[in-house]
Formats: structure tokens, sequence, C-alpha cells
């Protein structure tokens, strides 16, 4: 069984450690500052923030962490945040000029994170200035990356805004959801503070159902839906109400909470998302000995990061291809997840391979723990108060370019929108949002 000792550690050990300020200074100097005045880096190019990845590495080889911070607020309100959950190995690391020189890409979500930290731990982190009061009003649901994202912009042009969230504390998925291995609490706190300091409002444990949020929805100039998805969805198996059996977000929220479950000694995860690697590396983390993902189709198919399935494997995670669960095992609590081997047919409309279960193919792997990473539910409970607003495919219909969804006063962006992308595009699409805001507030009186 893990220890408390092992799960106390395994909560300090971070994926993305802080730099010290020499490795900061030699790691920055480093770079080559690619692009110019008619060229963005390829870097630059790469985040979906935008961020001027050679003009905050610059800065910090200048020795100016204030201005490197600056240069990386100016296009994402949550740089601290994403620099530890970003995956970089896809996006500016995996575009930067030496990696394909066949040398070291520039760690920049590390040098990110030195430079985002060093502003939001001092007295009065400062993200914006504030451009004068608008008089004009926004409600934002949910204070996940999008919402903060949009509420920070749009505070900064003037607008009064209230962000509600049903949870006690800001972050969305960052905080309940994200494996404490890629980011525990830290920045979150100074973000919400600093956002605060910019002049938005939240109010914490209200959903929107509350009668304060629904005065405030219904009185605002416009809305912003950063809502999330739902709970797990829900696949039943047989034995699903065996103690040890556990949904991803429970497991995760436990844990992020300080409340972290037993798990044993081995651990079945069922899933191919990221979320199912971020549940599997936390459990070896944990203590567990033996992590298996079970996987219904094959390495080529999974949805999971190739570099995050491959660091998983370096960390032990064992995966199990062309399997699925039937049941699971045991009488007062889990002891074994019976499996079947499955085969690949014929593509679906998605392009992706349908497995189908190969006959008489059942085997069992013993399980002290289980835990079902197969995805989330869409929210379509919106359209019940929501005025015209339409789902496509489990998606929240939004105009691409605005963010704007069928009924004008309200804009989405986030996982309610995108059915679970990073939380950098995430940061993207809130942004984009509140710049749209902004527009039609504008236009309209
Ligand atoms: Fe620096 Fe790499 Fe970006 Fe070039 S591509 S500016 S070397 S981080």
């Amino acid at each position: 069984m893990a220890s408390t000792h092992h799960i106390d550690a395994a909560l300090t050990r971070e994926l993305r450690p802080p730099l010290s300020p020499e490795l900061a200074l030699l790691e920055a100097d480093r770079c080559l500052g690619c692009g110019g005045p008619y060229a963005k880096a390829p870097c630059t190019l790469a985040c979906p923030a935008g961020i001027d990845v050679p003009g905050f590495v610059a800065a910090l080889a200048d020795g100016d962490v204030e201005e490197a911070a600056q240069t990386i607020f100016a296009e994402n309100l949550l740089g601290g945040t994403c620099s530890r959950v970003c995956p970089v190995e896809v996006l500016c690391q995996g575009a930067c000029v030496l990696q394909h020189e066949g040398r070291e890409p520039i760690a920049i979500g590390s040098l990110q994170r030195y430079a985002t930290d060093a502003v939001l731990t001092s007295d009065e982190p400062r993200l914006r200035e504030r451009a004068p009061a608008t008089n004009r009003s926004v409600a934002v649901i949910g204070a996940g990356p999008s919402g903060m994202v949009c509420a920070g912009e749009l505070a900064a042009l003037g607008h009064k805004v209230i962000v509600f969230d049903e949870h006690d504390e800001v972050g969305g998925l960052v905080r309940y959801a994200i494996a404490p291995y890629r980011e525990q609490l830290d920045p979150l706190p100074a973000e919400a503070a600093a956002l605060t300091a910019l002049g938005v409002e939240f109010r914490l444990g209200t959903p929107s159902s509350a009668p304060d949020a629904l005065e405030a929805i219904a009185g605002a100039d416009a809305v912003f839906l950063g809502v999330g998805l739902g709970a797990d969805t829900n696949v039943p198996y047989p034995g699903d109400d065996l103690p040890g059996v556990w949904n991803s977000l429970p497991f995760i929220e436990a844990i992020k909470t300080g409340t972290p479950p037993r798990i044993g000694r081995e651990v079945v995860v069922i899933g191919g998302g990221n979320t199912a690697i971020d549940v599997a590396c936390e459990a070896i983390r944990m203590g567990a000995e033996l992590v298996t993902i079970v996987y219904r189709r094959t390495r080529a198919e999974i949805p999971a990061y190739a570099h995050e399935v491959a660091e998983a494997e370096a960390e032990g995670v064992r995966f199990l291809w062309l399997a699925e669960p039937v049941r699971f095992l045991g009488t007062h609590r889990l002891d074994a997840v019976e499996c079947r081997l499955m085969s690949l047919g014929e593509p679906d409309e998605s392009g992706r391979r349908r497995p189908a279960p190969v006959n008489g193919s059942e085997f069992t792997l013993p399980a002290d723990t289980v835990i079902k990473a197969i995805g989330q539910r869409p929210r379509t409970e919106l359209t019940d108060w929501i005025d015209g607003i339409e789902f496509d495919h489990g998606a929240l219909k939004i105009d691409p370019e605005t963010g704007q969804t069928s009924n004008p006063r309200f804009f989405a962006g986030g996982d309610v929108t995108n059915r679970g992308a990073s939380v950098v595009e995430a940061v993207r699409e809130g942004k984009l949002a509140a710049r749209a805001i902004d527009r039609w507030l504008s236009c309209t009186s």
C-alpha cells in the first residue's frame, strides 16, 4: 500500500521544476532570436497564445525579468500556469529551430516559468495597465482558464467583469483535474489575485443558478460561457460499485484537495487520452508498482500526445493495446479487471478504425485500483436556460473567429466549445472572445 510519505513526495515532484537564475541566464543566452519585423519566430507562430518568445527570452538574457514577464502577460494572462502545463514539446519547443538542427531546443516552458514566477511571487504582481472604466458589464460563467483570461482581458479594457464559479477556488480543470505533478496549486492563487487587482470580481462557490448570478447574467451587456465539460462519461461496467473503482475526475480532485486515495500495488487505467496518461503517471508517483493503461486501439490511434505516451513508458507505465475491460471483479473490494482483446476493422466517420472484440479472448488483470478516464460529458443542459444556443457533436456552436454563439449576447470558449483541448487553447479562445465582446459592446448600447 502506498504510504502518506510517498504521496506527499509525489505532490512535490514537479514535471517542470523551477530554474536557478544561473541556469535561466545560460539557457536564455542560447536563443538565436529568430524572426524580425516582417516574420515571426517559429516558436511564436507555434504558440496558440501568440507569446513573443524571442522577445521575452532576450529580456531574460539581458537580466530584465520584469520586462520578460510583461512580454508574456501581454499575450497570456495565465502565462504562469501555461508555463507548467503546456505541451511545449508539440508547440513552441517543438518548433524551435535548434531542434530542427538536431540540438536541444530552448527550454521555453521553464524560462516562462522563471519569468512569470518572479512577478507572481512579488508583493504586488501586475499583469497589465487598466483602461478607463467603460460602464459596460460582462458576466463570466466559469473560473477555468478561458473564463479567467476572458475576464482579465475585458477588465484591462475597462469593463466591469464578474466571474461566477460553483467551486470555492479558481482554475477549473487546472485546479481540480490536471495531475498534481504538472500543477498542484501555485501559481493559480497569485494569478487570481493579480486578475482581481486588474479589476476582475470573482464570486466563487456561486453556481450560475444562484439568484445573484442569475441577476448579474440577466443584467450584463454580454456573457462569456467558460463552463468546461461535465462529469466523466458514464460507461457502466459490472462491478462499478466496488471500492477501488474510480472515475478520473474525482480521483484527481481527491489528490489535489488533500485526501489522496489509497491505490495499492496494481493500478489499471482505462482510456487513451491525456487524462489517462496523467492519472497513470500520478499513480506511479503515488507508489503503485504496476500501472497498466488499457486502450482498445493501438499506439497509432491513441489520442494522447506521442511524447506523453513515451514519457509515461519511461516512467514505468505499461500499455496494453487492443484490449478493453469487460467487468470489475471482487467481493468486498476490487481484485481484478476482466478484459478482452480487440481487433481493428473499417474506419468510422472520423477516419479511426473501429475496434471489435475478439471472441473467447477474455483474460484477467489483477488490480487494487481501476481508474476510468474515458472522457467527459458535454454541457448540453445549457440549452435549457439560454435561448437559441446550439450544440454540434457535443460542442457548443460558436463563430470560430469571435466565440459568439447563435444568441448574440452570449460568447463562449474553452472545453465547452472544443470538447477538451489544451489549457493554452482555452487561453487563446478566452482572449479572442474578450476582444470580440469588446468590439460587440462598442457597436451596441
Ligand atoms: Fe529562440 Fe528557438 Fe524561438 Fe529561435 S525558434 S527564437 S532559437 S526559442
